[in-house]
């Protein structure tokens, strides 16, 4: 078995409401993951906490946007993930993924919305640091309808919920796929390289055949003994 740090990093606003989404997807991809015989599981290990200090202020057409350096998160990641593969050696660990609330920029001011969507993948020799927004994914009335009180409101803020965790959890199986070599693929497959929130929408979660056989083959294969390979 093999296990991949998980984390997360808040937002100030809203915390219990992000929680409960971030708990979802990473029990919604360990799920995923034991019911197609993968040898792979999230493993939690807490909340990532950031200094207030490192947060930037990025000037969008949109208007300003409160976001952390990439720089930044993938090295506190780094020395998170070597952190825990201190503590834990009884179990084989060489990949971090966090979700973040925030948009995801470097100092290279601004991006687009194809590369804001995907996810940031860095690595240090074995080890290897993913990022991944939650925002692009986040449907816009979501916080609009997070004050809501009458029924017809909650009942759009629980459907809007709803397709953002599917989104999101569409999105952690694409990054896990690349982190095991996969690359995009033009299927009805979480390996797709959409180019809107409608076409993700429209994608089934989970690989196609193709991309499965590959995933399932590198995972198993990076479970196999190093002196039998
Ligand atoms: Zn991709
Ligand atoms: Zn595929």
């Amino acid at each position: 078995m093999e296990f991949i740090a998980f984390t997360y990093v808040g937002n100030f606003i809203s915390d219990g409401l992000i929680k409960e989404v971030v708990f979802d997807v990473f029990d919604g991809a360990n799920r995923f993951f034991e019911e197609n015989s993968l040898p792979l599981r999230f493993l939690y290990v807490g909340k990532l906490k950031l200094e207030p200090g490192y947060l930037i202020d990025i000037y969008t057409p949109e208007g300003k946007i409160r976001a952390y350096p990439l720089e930044v998160l993938t090295e506190v990641l780094h020395a998170r993930l070597l952190n825990e593969i201190e503590g834990r050696s009884d179990i084989r660990m060489n990949k971090i993924f966090a979700l973040t609330t925030f948009p995801l920029v470097s100092r290279n001011p601004y991006l687009d919305f194809f590369e804001k969507f995907m996810g940031i993948h860095k690595t240090h020799g074995e080890l290897r640091v993913m990022v991944l927004s939650m925002n692009p994914f986040e449907p816009p009335e979501l916080s609009r309808l997070l004050g809501g009180s009458d029924e017809g409101e909650r009942t759009r803020l629980r459907r809007g919920l709803e397709i953002f965790k599917t989104r999101l959890l569409k999105g952690i199986l694409h990054e896990i796929g690349h982190s095991f070599g996969l690359e995009h693929c033009p299927n009805n497959c979480v390996m797709n390289s959409p180019s809107s929130m409608d076409e993700w929408d429209s994608i089934t979660i989970g690989y196609c055949d193709s991309c499965f056989i590959s995933l399932k083959r590198a995972v198993e294969w990076s479970d196999f003994p190093l002196e039998n390979r």
